[in-house]
């Protein structure tokens, strides 16, 4: 059989525009499309079209069943299949597939996460076609892109707030465009997210039941060889590595993914994909089902895909690196900075409106890429700080000083930056990317958020950046509506939002401890280290209002959101700290007392048989070991202890309190003495591979 080009196989899988442009009537296809471009009421007789057409190239396709594909708070995608199957009088079956089935499903809701919605509501939901979002076939299955909600409409989901974000963002953005005599159709973000992942062979990865609890190792000693040689990063792709990423490539371009670029990270067995941009649903949508995809074929190649963002203690970690810009539906970016003076007044207030959005709502930015396992990366030497600044580069800072204090900007000529008057100069991609330790970083014609964890999903800090700029937007509008020297208040407009924003600004290290001092003792920043930390800022009254004004969130959706987030938390240590307690009880103090009687037979034997033996690396050894096992006892005890006290907290807040200062110290002692334990242990009496074998583990 002839191999499938790429361009053949690339959304051979996907009901795009190409197939709905072929197969629905001029008419159908054109009330579609309003609908998909510009947030047109759906007619019912287009979901009957739609849905026939779909369901024939579906089953043309191979597909038996269909699903309305949802992403609930748990963070994965849910899916419940029904198959087309209907029985014809004949005794045989027809596949059907209505338009009501297409545009609205009533899945179950009472076992996703709804953070007390669901208490005062009815357990049902229902989930509502996506058109923005092509539908798919993955196994078999028709895919169709939905958002969940509560039967009283309350969101359920990441999508539906992230849709709603988008639209906020794109009503204020037409509001300033106008005003520099733009008529847009609409504005829409895109987002391009850089994916980081572990691979480790699946044996391995079998045997360690904290990886297939926890998606991470809670024990496990430093191999004599890490990351320290950097040998790894954009080295050679080990055979066995690039064969799957073949084959992943081939899933995801047959799922219209533009997967792009691939190549080794900076940890052992650290890996990256980024794909193209896409509009931020799509791209939310094509992330999920990356993770899922990579997950999958993974293991088809006797690997395990690990997504947590921190699987292995004392080696990098994986995140995700949010590209974001803001386009129109001409394929403006509004974010590159323009050709001609106008214009590039236009872009100084976009990145104006994004400085601010970041700077008042930094707590909502944090907030939305915290879990249990980003909290093991933000600050520790790999990743951005906690504390979220934007970096510009050394010229554009340049020229907002200039504009700030009237004064000459030493460019390619010395001139007093006036807008709508000077040009701004080229920015080379070099001055402005250099800097890889900030956390929000503009490069050359979009804005990097790079804080985000590996398993995030994206959905989260996109609707929250989406909102904060609508903010700011919203505000400039409103002024710049009633001026009446419009350029003259743009400029103070301008100026005035550097004074009050470039706190937010930095292009320093980072990573470094003196960035935490200024941030945070000079700057005022705020620095929330963890999620219990971070997360009831949601529902401080600066932000809520915000949210809810633009409505991209209800009161009600805001407080069952905090809920879930914080017991998701709460959930994740919990099942980290009774795996710990299990492992340890079940297998390493066995295994090390098996150690002990070995030592301690072999040394009595010795002396039996002479007198000159002295037995130093035997009674040293069991002296050392003896003395953990007395502390690993200790303190295994003390986090069943912990781990029994957060039961008897009734409020959310305060047990992620106590996750925070009680169980996660206690299970780091813990795991010290046990890490210690494997040094002095020999490994043929260890019970779980190594962190060598688990690093190093597909060559
Ligand atoms: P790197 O950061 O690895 O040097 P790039 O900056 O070229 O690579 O691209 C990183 C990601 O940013 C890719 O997913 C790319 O598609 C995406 N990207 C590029 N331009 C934009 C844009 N205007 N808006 C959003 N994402 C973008
Ligand atoms: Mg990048």
């Amino acid at each position: 059989m002839k191999k499938e080009t790429v361009p053949e196989l690339f959304g051979s899988m996907v009901f795009d525009d190409r197939e709905m442009r072929a197969r629905l009537s001029a008419k159908v296809y054109r009330s579609l499309r309003k609908t998909i471009d510009e947030n047109a009421r759906l007619e019912e007789y287009v979901a009957e079209a739609v849905a026939t057409e779909m369901r024939d190239w579906a089953v043309e396709h191979g597909a038996t069943h269909f699903t309305h594909w949802f992403q609930p708070l748990t963070g994965v995608t849910a899916e419940k299949h029904d198959s087309f199957i209907s029985p014809s009088p004949d005794g045989g079956v027809i596949m059907e597939f209505s338009g009501k089935e297409l545009i609205k499903g009533e899945p179950d809701a009472s076992s996703f996460p709804s953070g007390g919605l669901r208490a005062t509501f009815e357990a049902r939901g229902y989930t509502a076609w996506d058109p923005t979002s092509y539908a798919f076939i993955k196994d078999h299955t028709l895919c169709i892109p939905t958002a969940f909600c509560s039967y009283s409409g309350d969101a359920l989901d990441k999508k539906t707030p992230l849709l709603r974000s988008m639209q906020a963002l794109d009503r204020q953005a037409r509001r300033i465009l106008k005003l520099f005599g733009k008529e847009v159709k609409y504005v829409r973000t895109s987002v391009g997210p850089e994916q980081e992942y572990f691979l480790i062979d699946q044996s391995v990865f079998e045997q360690r039941p904290d990886l297939i609890y926890t998606g991470r190792t809670l024990f496990g000693a430093m191999p004599p060889k890490g990351q320290e040689l950097d040998d790894h990063y954009f080295g050679a792709i080990k055979p066995r590595v690039s064969a799957f990423m073949e084959d992943l490539n081939n899933e995801l371009w047959k799922l219209g993914i533009l997967a792009k670029t691939e190549h080794n990270e900076v940890a052992p067995a650290q890996h990256e994909l980024a794909p193209i941009y896409s509009s931020t649903n799509v791209a939310t949508d094509t992330n999920q089902l990356t993770m899922e995809i990579m997950q999958k074929v993974a293991r088809k190649h006797g690997m395990a895909c690990l997504l947590h963002e921190k699987p292995f203690a004392g080696v990098n970690g994986s995140g995700k690196h949010n590209n974001w810009s803001m386009a129109t539906d001409t394929g403006v970016n509004l974010l590159a900075p323009g050709e001609t003076p106008y214009e590039n007044a236009q872009f100084l207030l976009f990145l104006c409106a994004v400085i601010q959005a970041v700077d008042d709502y930094q707590d909502l930015l944090r907030l939305s890429v915290a879990t249990a396992g980003n909290d093991h990366r933000l600050g520790a030497n790999e990743a951005p700080p906690a504390i979220i600044s934007v970096f510009l580069g050394d010229e554009l800072t340049a020229i907002l000083e200039s504009i700030k204090n009237d004064t000459a900007y030493e460019g390619t000529e010395k001139v007093v930056m006036k807008l709508g008057v000077h040009s701004l100069p080229r920015f080379s991609r070099d001055t402005t990317d250099r800097n890889r330790t900030s956390p929000f970083a503009f490069t050359g014609n979009k804005f990097e958020f790079r804080s985000l964890g590996s398993s995030n999903s994206i959905a989260c800090c996109n609707m929250m950046l989406n909102a904060a700029v609508a903010e700011s937007l919203k505000q400039y509008a409103d002024k710049l509506e009633k001026a009446e020297d419009f350029e003259g208040e743009l400029h103070e407009l301008i100026k005035e939002t550097i004074k009050q924003h470039e706190r937010i600004l930095f292009n320093g290290n980072g990573y470094g401890e003196e960035w935490v001092k200024e941030a945070t003792e000079v700057r005022g920043l705020s620095n929330l280290k963890t999620t219990a930390d971070a997360m009831p800022h949601l529902l401080d009254k600066k932000n809520m209002d915000m949210l809810i004004s633009h409505k991209v969130f209800t009161e009600t959706e805001l407080h069952s959101r905090c809920e879930i987030m914080l017991e998701n938390y709460c959930k994740t240590v919990n099942i980290e700290g009774h795996t710990m307690v299990d492992m340890v009880r079940k297998n390493y103090l066995p295994a090390i007392e098996g150690y002990l009687y070995s030592l301690a037979k072999s040394t009595s034997l010795m002396k039996s048989v002479s007198k000159y033996v002295k037995c130093n690396y035997e009674i040293s050894t069991m002296e050392r070991l003896s003395e953990l096992t007395d502390y690993i006892l200790e303190k295994t005890e003390a986090l069943e202890g912990a781990l029994k006290d957060l039961k008897e907290y009734e409020d959310i807040i305060r047990t992620s309190e106590a996750v925070r200062d009680d169980v996660l110290p206690k299970m780091d002692e813990l795991r010290k003495y046990v890490d210690e334990a494997e040094m002095l242990t020999s490994e043929k009496c260890w019970p779980f591979p190594s962190y060598g074998k688990l690093l190093f583990s597909v060559y």
